[in-house]
């Protein structure tokens, strides 16, 4: 990974674990699951207001460390206004920057906007799932699962 792309991907987790976005939780009303990643004992909640099909609002509240809070964060505001399968879309882009090969991760890149400093993770195997935790839990919410979303399944 270029050492431009390191330093913002250290900034930008920093910023989100200091000051989280849409923190909060949501009312009746909303679309809700609840994740955890056994491997390093983060925990989110991930809360979605629908209109139709498209996301109007999205929040979290969780305890973990800082690439999940801060992949937490980013994910909600990146969800907004998005479409269910937008979002599904975005998920699959997510995930192929930070477990694909280089080339999909480049691939995977241009439709990522900010997202993309995650491909910072895919050089810690051992975060991966941390990074991922909040958008496995936000595809329940959106499937309408009452489960925990565990990221011990095939991920
Ligand atoms: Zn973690």
């Amino acid at each position: 990974m270029a050492s431009e792309l390191r330093e913002l991907y250290q900034e930008v987790i920093l910023d989100h674990t200091r000051n989280p976005r849409n923190l909060r939780a949501m009312g009746q009303g909303s679309a809700r699951a609840e994740g955890y990643n056994p491997l390093c004992g983060d925990r989110a909640t991930i809360y979605l207001r629908l209109e139709q099909d498209t996301i109007r609002d999205a929040s979290f509240e969780g305890k973990g460390c800082s690439i999940s809070t801060a992949s937490a964060s980013m994910m909600t505001e990146a969800l907004k206004g998005r479409t269910r399968t937008e979002a599904l879309a975005l998920f699959e882009a997510f995930h192929t920057l930070i477990t694909g090969s280089p080339e999909q991760a480049d691939a995977a890149v241009r439709e990522l906007g900010k997202l993309k400093v995650f491909a910072g993770v895919s050089e810690f195997p051992a975060r991966v799932k941390c990074a991922t935790l909040a958008w496995h839990t936000m595809r329940s919410a959106l499937e309408g699962g009452s489960e925990t979303a565990t990221t011990t399944e095939k991920d």
